[in-house]
């Protein structure tokens, strides 16, 4: 038989999940001889033995590669043979350029998950468990290459036993950098809300706590959850009051997917990605009978739940069912991560802190995703998803870096083809998230050690991150792009979808700074990376009191009713003209006759309010896109049919007046139409203009490729009822999955233009 000797570089997610064991493991079987090792671009082994085996070993590799390992290429050259007498691992070299990728956070494995509840275990009941298969990656790790000095975990020195379980190649934890146990590793504290230590079993106390009503902020790997008893009401709303958050979803973690699924349905593959290693915050529909209390998400159809994820959450759910886990931040604020923060900044809402040792070096709010026409769509990107990259259809010589928006922030950095998207920020618009944004730069920018060439930022001067990254291209003397937040929301979907192409994109959120200087939010673009068109728009309306009228969305009701009937809109007699403070209308209406403070818009989010507020679904906002929210979750499937709208040609542009919409719905309420009914046919309504303004499009252009983004179509109902009609009308539809429809995808967006203007 012939003996070979061949050289096979891996690349992909290859290092810190169990890589090097798993190939020796598999060598040994093969009888094959030589060695592997990491180096700066992936793994690379140097194996000797018969032609057959090398295939056999390749094949078995392929098939059962590490669970969160994901290879992405195989190098493979023959060598001179050099008859190795074994197979060894060779311990990491320094590495000149970090290309490696570092794996996201895991939730704790299988096998973990029986050690910590193995009486017979060394490990029974340790909150740290965790092996080469799971437990902390990017959250504790303060520089690559992923080895224990560069990690949080440098300051425990291993006991005996952990070491030589780290030592052993055929050990489920060699080089599991965060192996730890009870004699050697990080340790629980209770502490209350002064910081002062409590006595007794941390777990066991917060257990009683939690049971008792108390809320209870808790460590976990990206940052501090505040929980409480999700089935005590009392507990929910004390929580709702101390967050300031009277409205807002609160997320939620059950024991396992059967609790999950008595409150709400819970499909296979539902199950699947929440059982996953990622284990995101999945939406899932609310059973009819569940008896959650309804102030977890009011007005809300859905619930947002996840699994625990570590062995500290396992504990806590060995005497609990289902509880609130919220992010533990003030309202706005980022996730707190440190102990001592934590204690400062959440003293006023959390009654006690279940704290320890290992620090997180970086924060990550969990991931919130849901299944959309069969797959992962993700709505928040952080935990169990950062830093892993995404491949953009585009390849540059520069290393950019996209700001990101205001909104939903997060920023990302590119080498090659890759687009390294930050771990979610959040609102730029206080000082705690500023603060965290700035680290966060400094800290990719280190970690990945990619010093960007180039500097992208949205159009508008007043964002936060727009100023941030004008002040740190002018600081690093590089060049600065700026770019139009709907356009990087259509780069942002082609990024998605890994296409270079031009294509019709239908960019509806609630505000961009447009490139004439109004707040667009209802656009169509014929736009590729490189460069975009506006080809129509919802037309323009004032906002009066810009963010005010955001902020209150019964002012746009009555500006959309203004436009629609003039002053005689008054005298409609429907609920909505009944209820209206004339008085505070009367200011409005001056400030939108005299143009004071009222900006002009094309967006769609504030006709959603409009619409919301007619209906008497909301006249007053405490989260962003509630009125929308709430104005999808009570749509119902009735008749069929849409409401009439106008396409006007302004200069080469095509104005969508919804002045029709508007009259037909007032019509319906007239005519005692259930609001329920009135809001699907709204919803199939703005899908037909997508329709109808797109086949003008194509007509014009040959162009029959569709991309939807921004945050409106985060809205289920609109999605679904627009793809299905242009699907029917033979257009090829591209949605969001890997980047989240809303401003979250907005620094990969600007990244991927700035790669392929640069190449
Ligand atoms: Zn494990
Ligand atoms: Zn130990």
């Amino acid at each position: 038989m012939e003996k070979q000797r061949r050289k096979i570089e891996i690349r992909g997610i290859v290092q810190g999940v169990g890589f090097r064991p798993t190939v020796y493991r598999f060598a040994k079987k093969h009888n094959l001889k030589g060695s592997v090792f990491n180096d700066s671009k992936g793994v690379t082994l140097d194996i000797e033995g018969h032609r057959e085996d090398i295939n056999s070993f390749l094949e078995e590799l392929k098939k059962n590669p590490p669970p969160l390992s994901s290879i992405e290429k195989t190098l493979s050259k023959k060598l001179p043979l050099k008859k190795f007498r074994e197979f060894k691992i060779i311990e990491s070299k320094e590495q000149k350029e970090k290309t490696t990728l570092v794996s996201p956070d895991i939730a704790t494995c299988k096998d973990c998950q029986k050690e910590l509840l193995d009486t017979e275990d060394r490990r029974y009941l340790y909150p740290f468990i965790n092996c080469t298969n799971c437990g902390p990656r990017f959250t504790i790790t303060k520089e690559l290459p992923y080895d224990r000095k560069n990690t949080t975990m440098k300051k425990f020195k291993m006991c005996e036993q952990c070491r030589s379980e780290y030592e052993n190649p055929a050990n489920r934890r060699f080089h599991a950098q965060p192996d730890a146990c009870g004699d050697c590793g990080p340790r629980l504290e209770l502490l209350d809300s002064k910081g002062k230590k409590i006595k007794g079993n941390p777990i066991d106390k917060t257990t009683e706590f939690l049971k008792e009503g108390k809320i209870v902020a808790v460590k976990g790997l990206g940052g501090f959850h505040l929980a409480c008893n999700a089935k005590d009401i009392k507990a929910v709303k004390t929580l709702r009051k101390r967050k300031i958050r009277p409205y807002k979803p609160l997320a939620l973690m059950a024991k396992d997917t059967s609790v999950i699924s008595k409150f709400v349905h819970v499909s296979n593959k539902e199950k699947k990605l929440l059982i996953s290693p990622r284990a995101p915050i999945i939406l899932l529909k609310k059973k009819q009978d569940c008896i959650l209390p309804a102030n977890i998400a009011p007005n809300n159809n859905f619930l947002g739940f996840m699994l625990p994820y570590t062995p500290l959450h396992l504990l806590l759910f060995q005497k609990l069912e289902v509880l609130i886990m919220t992010s533990g931040n003030k309202r706005d604020e980022p996730i707190a991560f440190d102990n001592e923060e934590a204690v400062k900044r959440l003293c006023a809402i959390a009654d006690y802190f279940l704290v320890h040792n290992r620090d997180i070096w970086i924060q990550a709010d969990d991931s919130i995703a849901r299944i959309a026409d069969g797959k992962v769509l993700l709505l928040r990107r952080g935990r169990g998803y950062a830093p892993g990259p995404l491949r953009s259809p585009v390849k540059s010589k520069k290393k950019i870096i996209g700001f990101g928006a205001h909104k939903h922030n997060t920023f990302s950095i590119s080498r090659g083809d890759e687009i390294f998207v930050s771990h979610y920020i959040g609102e730029t618009d206080n000082l705690e998230t500023i603060k965290a944004f700035e680290r966060g730069i400094k800290h990719f920018i280190n970690f990945f050690d990619i010093p960007p060439d180039i500097a992208v930022v949205d159009l508008h001067p007043e964002y936060e991150a727009t100023k941030f990254g004008k002040k740190w291209a002018e600081k690093n003397k590089k060049p600065l792009i700026e770019v139009q937040h709907h356009h990087a929301h259509i780069a942002s979907c082609l990024a998605d979808n890994h296409l270079d192409e031009k294509v019709i994109g239908v960019a509806w959120d609630g505000t961009g700074y447009g490139a004439d200087g109004k707040i667009w939010g209802g656009e169509f673009l014929i736009a590729d990376l490189e460069n975009y068109e506006r080809k129509a728009h919802l037309q323009y309306i004032p906002l009066p009191g810009a963010e005010m009228a955001v902020k209150e969305p019964w002012r746009m009701g009555a500006v959309y009713l203004y436009k629609t009937f003039g002053k005689d809109f008054l005298k409609l007699n429907i609920e909505f003209t009944e209820k209206l403070d004339t008085k505070k209308w009367a200011v409005v209406e001056k400030m939108i006759d005299k143009g004071v403070n009222s900006p002009e818009t094309s967006s769609i989010g504030r006709l959603f309010d409009a619409v919301a507020s007619i209906l008497g679904v909301k006249d007053f906002i405490t989260y962003q896109g509630q009125a929308a929210i709430e104005l999808e979750m009570i749509a119902k499937e009735i008749g069929g049919g849409f409401y009439e709208f106008d396409i006007q040609e302004e200069n080469d542009i095509y104005v969508i007046n919804p002045s029709g919409v508007i009259g037909s719905i007032i019509k319906d309420i007239k005519s005692k139409v259930n609001i329920d009914a009135i809001s699907m046919k709204f919803h199939i309504s703005l899908a037909e203009m997508i329709v109808k303004v797109s086949s003008l499009l194509r007509k014009e252009t040959g162009i029959d490729k569709i991309c939807l983004s921004g945050g409106v179509f985060q809205n289920m109902i609109l999605r679904k009822e627009t793809t299905k009609k242009l699907l029917k009308e033979k257009f090829e539809v591209y949605n969001h999955a890997k980047l989240p429809p809303n401003d979250g995808g907005i620094g990969a967006g600007q990244a991927a233009i700035a790669m392929k203007r640069l190449g």
